[in-house]
């Protein structure tokens, strides 16, 4: 895989059209939507944090893409015409099947949470989520891992809030066997957390955000008071800006951490 300093980048990227072939509610915050097709054909699963931009059809149903996969299709992006520019977003591979399991062919499913805006209403990919049906389509462009530890980091720590519940689940089945791993993850209800295999030297904490916390601040709160392993250790954090930022500022401020020790991605403002 081609490594391109923050990402280990997808070695061919195209812009690819998947079409929703289930969607299921799968806890309070989360729909799970499953996209297939034949297009899935050309997608190659990465593991760790594989993400990948979303692209959702303009108000009349039309879903249009920039030609160019190069470093240009931004520019072709931004040049597109308001009404014919489709609104673009981030997600994470939660699972990717070579052999589907509602139909023939690759699946991937993607865990969209269903956050509302302080007037109550959902953003754009929240609620093409929640109105998904079989069929709609929806286009992707791969751009693979941010996990990138280095060799010398003998246990991995894993920050997020529920968007990057995806993550920090993918990663935790990606990493190998023998490197302790501490996980949070900040939830708004306890039921949102999902059953996962975990290995004797991983602990997966499930944080629930009390009614009213600012997002991030559980999860913040819980890392400044943890005994971490010893020795040198790698971080993974993202989420809300403001928990990203603060878990890399901790870490280096408070532990030492040297700061390409940290990776840290805002996922959202
Ligand atoms: C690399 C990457 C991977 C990601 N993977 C996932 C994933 O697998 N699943 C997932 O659900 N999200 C994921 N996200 C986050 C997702 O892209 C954002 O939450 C996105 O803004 C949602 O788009 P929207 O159209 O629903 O809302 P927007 O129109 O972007 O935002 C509407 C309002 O909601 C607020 N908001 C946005 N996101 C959140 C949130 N998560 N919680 C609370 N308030 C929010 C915004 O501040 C704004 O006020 C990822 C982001 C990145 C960068």
């Amino acid at each position: 895989m081609a490594k391109d300093g923050k990402y280990r980048k997808p070695e061919r990227r195209e812009f690819l059209v998947p079409h929703v072939v289930a969607r299921k509610q799968i806890s309070p915050h989360f729909v799970r939507v499953t996209l297939g097709g034949e297009a899935l054909k050309s997608f190659v699963p990465m593991g760790y944090d594989q993400w990948f931009r979303v692209f959702l059809p303009t108000a009349d149903g039309v879903l249009r893409l920039p030609r160019r996969t190069n470093g240009l299709w931004v520019a072709e992006y931004l040049l597109m015409s308001k009404d014919t520019r489709p609104i673009g977003r981030n997600y994470t591979v939660r699972h990717h099947r070579t052999e589907g399991l509602y139909g023939e062919g690759p699946e991937l499913d993607v865990d969209f949470v269903l956050h509302e805006d302080a007037d109550g209403t959902l953003g754009p990919a929240s609620a093409w989520a929640r109105d998904a049906s079989p069929g709609d389509e929806i286009g992707i462009f791969d751009e693979g891992v941010t996990f990138l530890p280095p060799p010398r980091a003998t246990w991995h720590l894993l920050v997020g809030d529920e968007s990057a519940l995806p993550a920090v689940l993918g990663i935790l089945a990606s990493s190998p066997d023998d490197v302790p791993t501490e996980a949070y993850v900040e939830l708004p209800d306890a039921r949102d957390a999902q059953p996962v295999d975990t290995r004797p030297n991983t602990t997966l904490h499930w944080l629930t955000r009390p009614p009213g916390t600012p997002v991030g601040d559980t999860a913040l709160a819980a890392v400044r008071a943890a005994t971490l392993p010893d020795g040198p250790g790698y971080a993974w954090t993202a989420g809300g800006q403001r928990l990203a930022t603060g878990i890399r500022r901790h870490l280096v401020t408070d532990r030492g951490f040297p700061k390409d020790a940290v990776t840290f991605t805002g996922y959202w403002r």
